[in-house]
């Protein structure tokens, strides 16, 4: 069987140093907010390029995070709508409602996946305060700060997909907006060994604002101006981030290596690939998502072919149940079919040319 993806041998490429690293911090009997948390920042944010680091505990409270600050901040207000698309994963919306924030879900560009200006400016009412935008799968959304800048609309980035994705001009995700949420979920490209997250900025106190309402709203231990959450990146997780981030643009690299392989082999009409541009560095292939009318026929073939694959996603969020006040009342056509069709094949930076070759073959013969 080939696995949809196998952490395990991707984190053993660097089993001495996660461990020596390990060791180091069992060692120095200090487990939250200490040097490797703050090492890990700082090379985050270089590695970004943004002014700013703050480790979180996971992705949804980074986000969840950054508008919590800005509500307190006065740049946004509880019951101001926020556009985000509607194909993305349920916790880009969850970080809106459960900050009181109206999400406006749009559809998505059909070939990106991603939101466009298009879309943008189309859906924009008088009533819009800010965009989330996701780069969904890991590629790169179209850039839109210039149009958000001119129009007074805070601009967010979902960017938990999307670790190094970079323009034509080398601007990796993370810089684009006011702030950034990433995910250290084990499966994303940068990946913990448990859950972690953070945030990148160029705005001083916003960092500030999250890094205190991440430890309990406290400024220093036991005096607490805000009312805040434990969401913390811990030394043990930070860590192992910090081994893990010197390999991953070679990581990239191998992704995008593995993504032309399929582009270039997979030949079947009733197969939908990935649009991209193999000049640039703009999609890290979190995810090599492909679409199919009779997806879950194809699924079945694949898993009685040894390849195991994930939908991502299979219900999108206004169809979930925990949104079931919108199940009946939105409609998102281009969305809803993409649910039905998209299907993730393996990839990941130890991919094999034999196991490519083999999912290469299979899907020809669908
Ligand atoms: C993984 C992910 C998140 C949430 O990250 P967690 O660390 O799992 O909380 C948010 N948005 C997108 C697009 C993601 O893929």
């Amino acid at each position: 069987m080939i696995k949809f993806l196998d952490l395990k041998a991707i984190n053993d490429q660097y089993r001495s140093e996660i461990n020596e690293a390990i060791k180091t911090v069992l060692d120095s009997g200090w487990y939250i907010k200490g040097f490797a948390l703050e090492k890990f920042e700082a090379e985050f944010a270089s590695y970004c390029d943004t002014e700013h680091c703050v480790g979180v505990a996971n992705g949804l409270d980074a986000l969840i995070l950054i508008f919590r600050a800005l509500i307190i901040q006065d740049k946004l207000k509880v019951g101001d709508e926020v556009i985000v698309p509607a194909n993305t994963y349920i916790a880009s919306v969850m970080a809106l409602t459960q900050n009181g924030l109206i999400p406006v879900l749009i559809e998505p560009n059909e070939n990106s996946f991603n939101l466009d200006l298009e879309g943008l400016k189309k859906n924009r009412t008088r009533k819009t305060r800010a965009v989330l935008t996701v780069h969904l799968y890991g590629q790169l959304a179209v850039d839109v700060s210039s149009y958000c800048k001119e129009n007074d609309l805070l601009l967010v980035e979902d960017a938990a997909q999307a670790h190094g994705a970079q323009n034509e001009n080398g601007q990796r995700a993370g810089s684009y907006g006011i702030a950034a949420g990433f995910s250290f979920y084990p499966g994303k490209n940068l990946g913990a060994i448990g859950d972690a997250g953070a945030v990148t900025t160029n705005d001083e106190e916003l960092a500030q604002l999250i890094s205190q309402l991440g430890n309990y709203g406290s400024e220093k231990k036991y005096h607490n101006s805000i009312l805040g959450l434990n969401s913390r990146l811990d030394e043990l997780q930070a860590a192992v981030l910090s081994v893990k981030l010197k390999n991953l643009d070679h990581e990239n690299a191998q992704r995008r290596i593995a993504a032309k392989y399929y582009s270039d082999n997979i030949k079947n009409p009733k197969l939908r690939l990935p649009d991209w541009d193999q000049n640039v560095k703009n999609h890290v292939f979190h995810l090599f998502v492909i679409r199919c009318r009779e997806r879950d026929l194809l699924k079945n073939y694949l898993e009685d072919n040894g390849i195991q694959t994930v939908i991502h996603y299979p219900i999108p969020p206004h169809k979930q149940n925990a949104y079931n006040e919108w199940n009946d009342l939105l409609s998102y056509p281009i969305t809803e079919k993409i649910h039905k069709e998209v299907l993730s094949l393996p990839i990941s930076p130890i991919i094999t040319k034999e196991e490519q070759e083999k999912i290469v073959n299979v899907l020809n013969e669908f």
